[in-house]
């Protein structure tokens, strides 16, 4: 990442896949097959079988969603015993699963470290999207976001990533991968955090997510959402080629800035123009610009037409979505005549422009609204939960426990 694209409140990296110490074992989802078949051949499998094993397990774990090395009958069952005391295939944990009136569910997951972010799954009638996060938190704080609001920020690791969706695919039986009839057939990375901060990791997911031999969605039923990184923006499309969506929210800089504020870094001139050269856009492959309501600030119909002469000769959609309001959030969402208004000159100029149902608002499970309640812990806090720990196991005298307080 060059310095440029680090962004302002610095993430800090996943935690690695491989446990750190002692003899834990290592989670194998998230490798690559190359990575499996290298973890293979470290725990004594020969270098000749070990690509094959790798794709007898890729099989296991992602076509058939199996965890449990013993129930793996294509392999040996020496090596299946081997298997289970070095490795594991994980998921995250759900602390809450909560459903709303709408069908729609979340899950708040938390991870190894205790730290927490949200999945939520959207079903319609016949399919249904995942919307998945990228980081715990979010660095960007656009001021009409939830997230933007937490103040705990770390990358999540492709194991992470991809762990979204097996544990979606869990709870919704979806195993072995069907063919049709999925109600888990789109991704959407519009959950918490910024992709395109963690373009690395997001990618290694997404290439798992969609390997043909496992979980395979297509990369036409994955859509990335960005605030705007234009820097990632021609290798998410040269690297992954999936569908690109694009919070735009305003048609000029000096609200967007307010808005959207990687937008002082990466103007409106300069996203546009990343998604003019997006790889592989064509009228039947649009890009998605999402323009949240927000009464009295973007929702004028001047506000509409400009994004309309904003627009001209990129293929694109625009999808309209009606402020979802969370405590303390300074804006109120438009009227419906406004949105239809908008709408409508968005429409007569030619680009579908559907308003967007919200969905999930009685779980705080709407676009904007995910917030865990993962809180921001100072150096000063983690020392002392350190030092409560080790004092729990080998208490300290008085006064050192005194000072290190
Ligand atoms: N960081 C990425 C991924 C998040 S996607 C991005 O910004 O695109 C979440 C979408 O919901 C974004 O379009 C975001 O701008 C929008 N959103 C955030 N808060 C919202 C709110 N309160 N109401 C409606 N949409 C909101």
């Amino acid at each position: 990442m060059s310095a440029a694209l680090v962004p302002d409140i610095q993430a800090r990296p996943a935690a690695a896949t491989a446990p750190l110490a002692g003899n834990a074992p290592v989670e194998l989802l998230g490798l690559t097959r190359a990575e499996i078949a290298a973890a293979l051949v470290e725990a004594g499998e020969a270098e000749k079988a070990a690509k094959m094993r790798a794709n007898q397990l890729w099989h296991w774990i992602y076509y058939r969603g199996a965890r449990d090395f013993s129930t793996m009958t294509t392999l040996a069952k020496d090596l299946r015993e081997r298997l289970a005391q070095r490795f594991q295939v994980g998921r995250p944990g759900a602390s809450r699963d909560l459903k709303s009136t709408d069908g729609t569910r979340k899950w708040l997951l938390r991870f190894a470290d205790g730290e927490e972010a949200e999945a939520v799954h959207i079903p319609e009638e016949d399919r249904g999207a995942l919307c998945v996060s990228s980081q715990v938190g979010c660095t960007l704080t656009c001021r009409f976001c939830h997230t933007g609001t937490m103040k705990l920020v770390r990358n999540l690791s492709p194991a992470e990533i991809v762990g979204q969706v097996m544990l979606a695919r869990d709870c919704l039986e979806e195993w072995p991968s069907p063919k049709d009839g999925r109600m888990l057939s789109n991704i959407v990375m519009m959950g918490m955090g910024e992709p395109l901060y963690n373009f690395d990791n997001v990618a290694k997911a997404l290439r798992i997510v969609m390997d043909n031999e496992g979980i395979s969605i297509s990369k036409r039923r994955i859509t990335l959402s960005t605030a705007g990184v234009v820097p990632m923006i021609g290798r998410c499309g040269a690297e992954l080629d999936v569908n690109l969506a694009i919070s735009l929210h305003a048609v000029r800089d000096d609200i967007r800035d307010v808005l959207v504020p990687i937008n002082k870094k990466y103007p409106i001139k300069d996203l546009l123009q990343a998604c003019a050269d997006y790889p592989g856009l064509s009228n039947a492959r649009r890009i998605t610009f999402e323009y949240v309501m927000l009464k009295g600030i973007n929702d004028s119909s001047a506000d509409a037409r400009e994004l309309v002469r904003l627009l001209k000769g990129i293929p694109a959609k625009v999808n309209l979505i009606p402020f979802n309001p969370w405590p303390g959030a300074p804006y109120e969402c438009s009227s419906n005549n406004t949105i239809s208004q908008f709408s409508e000159i968005v429409f007569n100029a030619g680009y579908s422009s559907p308003v967007r149902t919200p969905r999930g608002r009685d779980i705080m499970a709407a676009c904007g609204q995910l917030k865990s309640d993962s809180v921001k812990r100072s150096k000063a806090d983690i020392l002392r939960e350190q030092q409560a720990k080790e004092a729990a196991a080998a208490p300290m005298p008085a006064v050192v426990q005194a000072e290190a307080g």
